[in-house]
């Protein structure tokens, strides 16, 4: 096999973070303190190997790249002050603005004014683009979707998801295609037979419930990452109750529109707090407003390695998190006050104008890293399976 040389490669990856890996001279201290390092005696040091001689197809084809963690445990011990944990974070930037090929993500991780106001033009155009067919405001009841039809918003959603689904698929099967190929494995090693296709769904269990919702190595491997943290400010958990509260507020929309749909009760139609899509979405809400905010907080006052350094792109990201569950709050307040307060509305419009545009650049963002960690986390969980059979 040939292997493709770009001697830009170290360069171009420094261009997503800050990390000068050029004074490592692969000592392997890193790979001894790292608690990934089990399955692969040579993590991280050799993707930082394949950065220096300029290896890129290696780089964008090693799973490791998305289980890692940013504990920092590395860059710690390292005698060249390397930093290889701001590396690996780095890589994966990298890697984001590799598997999609739109160039949105560079722009939005290299070129940060630009990436910003790409940002803003994007809310304000789905503001706009709402704003242009609203109705009448008024009653004694917020009439929601009577000023931002219910039709608009729902075929907007349809489009805006399969847009980020489509762009979300080509980035998956290009890094899943790397992976398989890297790792020696095919379509029939994953469907081929009752034994493959039960060693396949114990690897999906892994990486989806496992790991990528149950978290367990980030909450084992993580532990000694802030010893003194206590446990309602410990990463692993901040990052579940966001990815929980995110998975919340997807599940009350969608249970809303499905009883929509089912004629149980009408989108818009004033519900108590007990109802099931209300307190879910209420509950999903407290947990991503509480897990954004603690992450937002530690990226401002750079508690721990992984919020040293902030890219336009991860603020991004934490700002239309925090914006749209802040603002279902709002609304939830004024849909409860006794005489329906005009700004209300125009809340909701700002929510539903960040909502889209969150859902749109999933794949451009940081917030990409839930497509491809899972798939990692797969791959992951297949090699240990095999090694695991063949020990
Ligand atoms: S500890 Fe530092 S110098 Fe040693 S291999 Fe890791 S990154 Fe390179
Ligand atoms: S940051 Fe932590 S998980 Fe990532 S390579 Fe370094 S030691 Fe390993």
């Amino acid at each position: 096999m040939t292997t493709l040389i770009d001697t830009e490669l170290l360069s171009d990856v420094q261009r997503f973070g800050v990390a000068d890996v050029s004074a490592c001279f692969s000592c392997g201290t890193c790979t001894a303190i790292c608690p990934l390092t089990d399955n692969d005696g040579t993590f991280p040091r050799r993707i930082i190997r394949y950065a220096q001689v300029g290896m890129r197809d290696e780089l964008l084809s090693s799973k490791e790249l998305w289980t890692c963690y940013h504990c920092g445990l590395c860059s710690d011990s390292c005698p060249t002050q390397a930093d290889p944990s701001e590396f690996m974070a780095a890589a994966r930037r990298y890697a984001i603005a590799s598997y999609e090929p739109t160039g949105l993500a560079r722009i939005l991780y290299t070129r940060p004014v630009i990436g910003s106001l790409i940002a803003v033009a994007v809310a304000a155009f789905f503001a706009v683009f709402m704003y242009a067919a609203h109705g009448p405001q008024g009653g004694s009841s917020l009439a929601l979707f009577t000023f931002v039809p219910e039709g608009l918003i729902h075929w907007t959603g349809v489009a805006v998801m399969a847009v980020m689904s489509l762009s979300g698929l080509v980035g998956i099967v290009t890094m899943a295609r790397r992976v398989a190929r890297h790792e020696g494995v095919s379509l029939p090693t994953v469907f081929g037979g009752r034994t493959a296709l039960a060693r396949t769904a114990s690897a999906l269990w892994s990486a989806l419930g496992v790991e990528s919702l149950g978290q367990r190595r980030y909450r084992q491997d993580c532990k000694d990452d802030l010893p003194a943290e206590p446990l309602y400010r410990r990463r692993w958990l901040i990052h579940a109750l966001t990815i929980w509260g995110f998975l919340g507020l997807l599940a009350a929309t969608l249970l809303d529109w499905g009883l929509a749909l089912t004629g149980v009760k009408e989108t818009g139609t004033p519900i108590p707090l007990w109802y099931p899509s209300r307190l879910i979405g209420t509950l999903a809400g407290i947990s991503l407003l509480y897990g954004v905010s603690i992450f937002m907080a530690n990226r401002a006052r750079k508690v721990n390695r992984a919020s040293q350094l902030s890219t336009a792109s991860d603020w991004l990201l934490l700002v239309l998190l925090w914006i749209t569950g802040a603002t279902g709050f709002f609304i939830e307040v004024a849909l409860y006050l006794p005489d329906a307060p005009g700004w209300g509305y125009w809340v909701f419009l700002f929510h539903v104008a960040v909502a889209m545009e969150l859902m749109l650049l999933l794949p451009f963002t940081k917030f990409a890293h839930a497509m491809y960690r899972p798939v990692a986390l797969f791959f992951y969980a297949l090699a240990s399976d095999t090694s695991k059979q063949t020990g």
